[in-house]
């Protein structure tokens, strides 16, 4: 398995096939945010990233430009992080609360983090064809990982998951805390995203945030 997602995770790395998307990510780690001017950006499209043997697969929506697309980790470095890495510690998933670098000591347990898109978009907004372009290797993890619990980060989280296990089903509707049984006994719970946006504004609080680890490590102990 660890050599399954080597190997992925290299193909990842060294992907092109977004012209736009390429050269945003690459001008972004050019010019760089004020505050880390004398950072090495990582520019590249971001890998997922945890413990390969998770029962719990999380799907976020895409690198932020001077968040991951910085660290070159999944949510490390920005707001969203911030809010979402203290909830995994609370919930025993992650060993700290801190998360700061690909260097640092943050280790995942039990769970697995990915992202819809894995190159930052201009606005936050990969385009349906990029999108597109990057569900293979989200198929590929799901395959490899082959989770219980898969917990999606916002709407496009949402849709992408059940446009891989082909649901049109109306009664699979996206709201937070909302979960579903996906075919091959796994399970497909809601959240709304950590963004600033949804975490200033108290439209995603600690408890709420706090209610779905709970929820995501109950549905892991069903059959
Ligand atoms: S978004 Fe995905 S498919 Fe597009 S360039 Fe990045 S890694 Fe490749």
């Amino acid at each position: 398995m660890t050599h399954s997602l080597n190997v992925l995770n290299q193909q990842i790395i060294s992907c092109r096939k977004c012209p736009r998307l390429v050269e945003w990510r690459e001008e972004m780690a050019r010019v760089k945010r004020k505050a880390y001017i004398n950072e090495e950006y990582w520019g590249k499209p971001v890998p997922g990233f945890g413990d390969e043997n998770a029962e719990v697969l999380v799907v976020g929506l895409a690198p932020g430009a001077h968040g991951s697309n910085r660290t070159g980790r999944q949510f490390t470095g920005d707001a969203s992080g911030g809010f979402l890495f203290p909830a995994l510690y609370r919930a025993g998933f992650a060993n700290q609360a801190e998360a700061e670098s690909r260097g640092d000591a943050l280790r995942l347990k039990n769970m697995y983090i990915t992202a819809s898109g894995r190159c930052a978009p201009p606005d936050n907004k990969p385009t349906l064809e990029e999108l597109n372009n990057c569900q293979p290797y989200l198929e590929r993890e799901l395959e490899i990982i082959n989770p219980k619990v898969i917990v999606c980060l916002g709407r496009i989280a949402f849709e992408r998951i059940l446009k891989i296990y082909n649901i049109r089903n109306s009664t699979y509707k996206f709201s937070h805390g909302a979960y579903y049984q996906l075919p091959r006994a796994n399970w497909l719970l809601c959240s709304y995203h950590p963004s600033q946006q949804n975490t200033s504004t108290k439209k995603l609080t600690v408890k709420m945030f706090d209610a779905i680890w709970e929820t995501a490590k109950e549905l892991a102990k069903r059959n």
